[in-house]
Formats: C-alpha cells, sequence, structure tokens
C-alpha cells in the first residue's frame, strides 16, 4: 500500500479577490507550495517539482525552502526519483525539475501542445509561465525524459493520472490506493478546498466547464472516505497529520 505525503516549499500572500473567480472581498489568504511523494511502491513517485530560486525571489515567496531540500528531508534522494508526474506546467509545478535529474516526466498531451502553442505568449497565459523550463521541455522531450500521455492513464497499480483541463489545458490530477481510501491529490484543480466544495473557480482559466466537471470529478474519484488533497490550501496540514514542519502525512 502507497503512502503520500505532502511536501511544503513556500507560502505567498495574496487576496480572495486576486485569487477567486468573479470574487469581490478584499480578505487576505495565504497559498502554500507543495510537491507531493508517493511511496512504497517498487520506486517513489514524485508528483510536481516546484520551483528554484529564482522564481521565489521575483514572486514574492515566503519561506522558500528547496524542493529537493524537503524531498531529501522526507528520506528520498532527489537524484533517486526515477518517475514525475507533472499535473501542469506552470512555474510552480514545472520550473524545478532540473532538481530531480533522473526523473521521466510525465505530462498531458494538451498540456505539452498548450504551451507550445499559440496562446502561451498572451499575457493572461505568459505570467505563470517559466519560458527557460518551458524551452527545457522540448529538449528533455529529445533526451527521452518526456512522456506524453493522454487522458486517464495508469502509472503504476494504484496509481492513476486523469486529465481533468480546466485550469490549464490539460491538467492533470492523480489517484493513490492507499489504506485509507482513496487519495486524490488535485493539484490547481482545486487550489482551495473552497474551490471544490463550493464550486468556485479560480480566476485562472482555460475552460470555465473543464474546470467545473473537474470539480465533479475529484468527488466521484475521492468516494466516501473524501481524501482530497486540495493544491495550495494551508488546511492540508489541518485536515492530514502534519509530522514535522512543512511534511504533511496524508495517508
Ligand atoms: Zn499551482
Amino acid at each position: 500500500m502507497y503512502e503520500v505525503y505532502a511536501l511544503k516549499y513556500g507560502e505567498r500572500d495574496t487576496t480572495a479577490c486576486q485569487f477567486f473567480y468573479r470574487e469581490s472581498s478584499h480578505e487576505p489568504i495565504t497559498l502554500h507550495y507543495f510537491v507531493w511523494l508517493i511511496l512504497g511502491g517498487p520506486h517513489p513517485v514524485l508528483v510536481d517539482t516546484g520551483f528554484l530560486d529564482d522564481e521565489a525571489q521575483a514572486r514574492g515567496i515566503r519561506n522558500y525552502v528547496s524542493p529537493a531540500a524537503v524531498v531529501e528531508r522526507a528520506g528520498v534522494k532527489p537524484a533517486d526519483i526515477p518517475l514525475a508526474l507533472i499535473t501542469h506546467l506552470h512555474y510552480d509545478h514545472w520550473a524545478g525539475h532540473s532538481l530531480f535529474p533522473a526523473a521521466e516526466y510525465w505530462i498531458q498531451r494538451d498540456e505539452v501542445a498548450f504551451w507550445t502553442g499559440r496562446y502561451a505568449r498572451f499575457g493572461a497565459f505568459r505570467g505563470s509561465a517559466n519560458v527557460g523550463s518551458l524551452e527545457r521541455l522540448i529538449t528533455l522531450n529529445y533526451a527521452a525524459r518526456v512522456r506524453i500521455v493522454e487522458g486517464e492513464h495508469e502509472v503504476l497499480p494504484g496509481i492513476r493520472v486523469h486529465r481533468v483541463g480546466g485550469h490549464t489545458a490539460g491538467l492533470q490530477i492523480v489517484s493513490v490506493e492507499t489504506a485509507r481510501g482513496t487519495l486524490v491529490l488535485t493539484s490547481d484543480a482545486s487550489h482551495f478546498y473552497r474551490n471544490v466544495e463550493t464550486g468556485q473557480p479560480v480566476q485562472i482559466i482555460t475552460s470555465l466547464p473543464e474546470m467545473l466537471e473537474a470539480f465533479e470529478t475529484i468527488n466521484q474519484l475521492a468516494g466516501a472516505e473524501k481524501l482530497i488533497v486540495a493544491g495550495h490550501d494551508p488546511q492540508v496540514s489541518e485536515r492530514f497529520k502534519e509530522v514535522e514542519p512543512g511534511i504533511v502525512k496524508l495517508a
């Protein structure tokens, strides 16, 4: 059976009106930045890669630590990770890929197409990109380090990716069979519990219908146990067990 950890590597303060769809409230909110680690299979599986120090500086991230350092603190050498599932190619999920030099990166076809295609250059999307890391997506692909997947895909027995789109063109979420039931890593299909629990999207969207559909997919996959792990919510460390600062055992 798999064990799953949320590993926090930074924080950022913003306001509700900057973040939730058509929200008027100016109340302050804090995002936590995570990568996730799945243990108990034939090898560790990482979900997303975080970002490097340059993005932390440029975007005013508080309490940044290298995602590689947190993974190491969780007991896994970053160079020993052969597989990383990339939920989407926003800077905070992809720009840290070089920290995991042995990994093959699994990314949805629609996501790769979007960030190498017609709309990526427009300001509304460009702001979420780390261009250098997207350039390296091409060379990594030619080095056979990128595996492009489509739709729902079994990664290992009991670990699946599911393309939901919505927030980005090919966003995928991850389900993991655990001793407690099916755990759903939503990543940015639901940044906060408020998104999936009230049906309120985030402002950064490529398809509003797909984003709403994704909330239903999350609930269906999670079933009665409701082991849902929101992508950037500080509540993750309260709803699950924080075993040491920044390391939350999810299952
Ligand atoms: Zn994110």
